[in-house]
């Protein structure tokens, strides 16, 4: 049997919540009324900032 291996290069699959960034932008927001204030970056939790789907 002629099984060749094909190359398949390990492509990352990007993490669909930063897009492969690692980081997300979350609305601030400060008061009782909750009045966002602006947008913060931070670690993205899906993907713990590796950019990267998880698939485990
Ligand atoms: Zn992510």
């Amino acid at each position: 049997m002629a099984a060749a291996r094909k190359s398949v290069k390990p492509m990352p699959a990007k993490c669909p919540t930063c897009e492969g960034t690692g980081e997300v932008s979350r609305t601030v927001h400060v008061g009782r009324k909750r009045r966002p204030v602006g947008q913060q970056t931070g670690l993205c939790l899906n993907c713990l900032g590796s950019g990267q789907a998880t698939t485990d």
